[in-house]
């Protein structure tokens, strides 16, 4: 549970599903609605952007080479090293997931809105986040329409998303953890139906 100080709680609702499953989409049409996003990945993005509060903290603990030339994160580089050594991985995560959490809490002790999404692509891989979640939304749809998403979205090869798809959660635990699923395995008319119900029932919880 999300306790501020000074401040009437405001609802707090975890947003999270495998990749291709439809957060973005699902976020925001929630925005839209009315709702403060707040994204963990936009969040790592800008600290580890040129300027970003993590660069120092990974140049010191990964070397110049982790860098690119205009002082941003090489992500390339970073990403084939924490895949073959883990302790990179939880070194990585160790210098930006306070950082996160920090900029996490600012924006939910700032913010005023009807309800707070936190998007966390990775909530069930990681764990650490659900004590600040009053909800938990997993959209969800079959592998093989995640696989054909993100192949037509990003143009990878079919062997790529696969792999991501091996290495994240599977979709019996996401769901096992879900207090609302989004069912996101027909077109976006239909998606935007549900969104819009779902949101109903938020605001409902919300006033509470
Ligand atoms: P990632 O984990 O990679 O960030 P995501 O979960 O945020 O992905 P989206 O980017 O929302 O997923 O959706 C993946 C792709 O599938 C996008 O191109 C999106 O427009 C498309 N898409 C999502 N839902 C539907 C749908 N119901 N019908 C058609 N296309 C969809």
């Amino acid at each position: 549970m999300h306790i501020a100080l000074n401040k009437p709680k405001q609802l707090v609702v975890g947003l999270t599903g495998g990749i291709g499953s439809g957060k973005t989409a699902v976020s925001s049409r929630l925005q839209t609605l009315g709702a403060t996003i707040i994204d963990t990945d936009e969040i790592a993005h800008s600290l580890t952007k040129t300027g970003g509060l993590a660069i120092p903290d990974i140049q010191k603990a990964f070397g110049r080479e982790a860098l690119l030339p205009d002082g941003s994160m090489n992500r390339d580089h970073m990403r084939a090293l924490v895949f073959k050594e883990p302790d990179k991985r939880i070194a990585l995560e160790k210098i930006l997931h306070p950082k996160i959490r920090q900029l996490v809490q600012q924006q939910l002790d700032t913010g005023a809105t009807l309800y707070f999404v936190l998007v966390v692509p990775l909530l069930f891989e990681k764990g650490g986040w659900g004590e600040l979640m009053d909800e938990i939304i997993v959209v969800d749809c079959p592998v093989e329409q995640q696989v054909q998403r993100v192949i037509q979205r990003n143009g990878w090869p079919e062997t790529q998303v696969r792999a991501v798809i091996q290495n994240q959660a599977t979709r019996k635990k996401r769901l096992a953890g879900a207090t609302e699923v989004i069912e996101n395995n027909g077109g976006l008319a239909e998606l935007i139906k549900k969104i819009d119900f779902l949101h109903q029932k938020l605001i409902k919880k919300a006033q509470k």
